[in-house]
């Protein structure tokens, strides 16, 4: 959406700050011996409480109120019965609808002691979501979020995946443009004042293709490479995108 009025954009602030405060909530509550279901009702019962709902359960049926996705899955993992381990990598997803607007943001972190390398992998996803929003600019084209995304990642010895996509967000969970992560040419649209955007790096420490599991559901890597995901929900800016999904 693109944020015209001073009720979007509470609106959207609200939601925004909503998602944050859940994800805080679930990362507070991961250890080992925790289940992913677990941490999907840490986030349904905050966000359910305030009058929000799942987004990926209203506009896809999604099986969970988030999404979790553990090691070498990507993205879209199902919670359940699986139980967090010491050495996982627990990528936690949260798209919350509240009073008709929607926000997105994920985090990836390590259960108790991280595996090697990924606090490198951590730190490289977190860059490149700094380095995406900031080529956020109105005038600049979302080709070059990508772009800032890619050089980012690459300059650390990492790999993001192309098949998967930012997107933007307001409405609907998925509305135009898509935002590649990498300076896709195909991604040429101009980006003006107000749009909002989840920008949304997914990388892996070496090169992996995306492979659909059998569940319909979850997207791994195909080489078991771990996979990390750092997302924020942003309004673009003259002077700078605002994040929205902050605490
Ligand atoms: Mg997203």
């Amino acid at each position: 959406m693109t944020i015209r009025t001073e009720e979007e954009l509470a609106g959207m602030r609200r939601v925004g700050k909503l998602v944050a405060q859940t994800l805080d909530a679930m990362a507070a509550a991961v250890a080992p011996g925790v289940t992913t279901a677990a941490l999907d009702a840490v986030a349904r019962e905050l966000a359910t409480a305030q009058g929000a709902r799942s987004a990926p359960q209203l506009t896809y049926d999604f099986p969970g109120f988030t999404c979790i996705s553990v090691n070498d899955e990507i993205v879209h993992g199902i919670p359940g019965p699986r139980v967090l381990r010491s050495g996982d990598l627990v990528t936690l997803d949260v798209t919350l609808e509240l009073d008709g607007y929607m926000a997105d943001s994920a985090r990836t972190v390590a259960v108790g002691t991280p595996p090697k390398g990924a606090a490198q992998l951590l730190r490289t996803a977190r860059e490149a979501l700094d380095a995406g929003v900031a080529a956020a600019r109105p005038g600049r084209r979302v080709r070059d979020v990508g772009a800032a995304i890619d050089r980012c990642v690459r300059s650390h010895g990492g790999r993001v995946f192309r098949e998967l996509a930012g997107h933007g967000i307001g409405r609907a969970l998925h509305e135009e443009p898509s935002v590649p992560n990498w300076d896709d040419p195909e991604a040429d649209m101009v980006l003006h004042e107000g749009l909002v955007l989840a920008v949304e790096p997914m990388l892996a420490a070496r090169v992996a293709r995306v492979v659909e599991d059998d569940d319909g559901w979850t997207y791994r890597t195909h080489n078991g490479a771990l996979a990390v995901h750092q997302e924020h929900t942003i309004v673009v800016r003259a002077a700078g995108a605002e994040i929205l999904t902050l605490d």
